[in-house]
């Protein structure tokens, strides 16, 4: 059943399906089916075909382009790291859904990067903006600019956090690892 103009839906809800509707703000296609992204109210806009949800007051903020995030570093394999959503940058609302983003190694930082491990590791706490947003764990993330990448690098040996020691190098002061990153300019020390 496709949803009707006020009714209330939660993340992930259908909506419809995209041969009927185009997601416009607070919705997302789904592989074909439109769904919820944010707690609120449905709006129907049956004559421009688009299907949208507005927000309840006081519900966390929605993702969308050109959005900056806290986020974690899951995994990084292959061409693709895997990043945990936490927050949106200078906004105290706290997310309720998990949102899971992805960079890909060509996003990672302007020029060449031979391998994304070179970027990142388990466990690093990045800044990067939004450049799609596909569905609630699929985000896509960019962090090639200056003010964007890692804020907080993991050592991989010991866990502690890292302090930065150049360009593009962060060294434990618990265990004198050195290891390659891309760090923001807004690294914390
Ligand atoms: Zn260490």
């Amino acid at each position: 059943m496709k949803a009707k103009s006020g009714d209330f839906v939660l993340p992930g809800d259908f909506l419809g399906v995209s041969e009927e509707f185009v997601p416009a703000e607070g919705a997302y296609d789904d592989d074909g089916d439109i769904k919820a992204m944010v707690v609120g109210m449905v709006s129907r806009d049956d004559k421009n075909k688009r299907i949208f949800v507005v927000p309840e007051a006081g519900s966390p903020p929605i993702l969308k382009k050109n959005t900056t995030i806290l986020g974690q570093i899951m995994e990084v394999r292959g061409q693709r790291a895997l990043v945990k959503i936490h927050a949106i940058k200078d906004n105290p609302r706290k997310l309720v859904v998990s949102f899971v983003g992805g960079i890909h190694v060509s996003q990672a930082q302007k020029g060449y990067l031979a391998k994304l491990t070179d970027a990142f590791h388990i466990g690093d706490i990045i800044e990067a903006r939004i450049t799609k947003v596909v569905g609630l764990d699929n985000i896509d993330l960019k962090t090639s600019q200056k003010d964007l990448g890692v804020v907080k690098a993991m050592c991989t040996r010991c866990r502690h956090f890292m302090d930065q020691t150049d360009k593009n190098e962060v060294t434990c002061p618990n265990c004198d690892q050195k290891e390659k990153r891309k760090i923001s300019m807004n690294y914390q020390v």
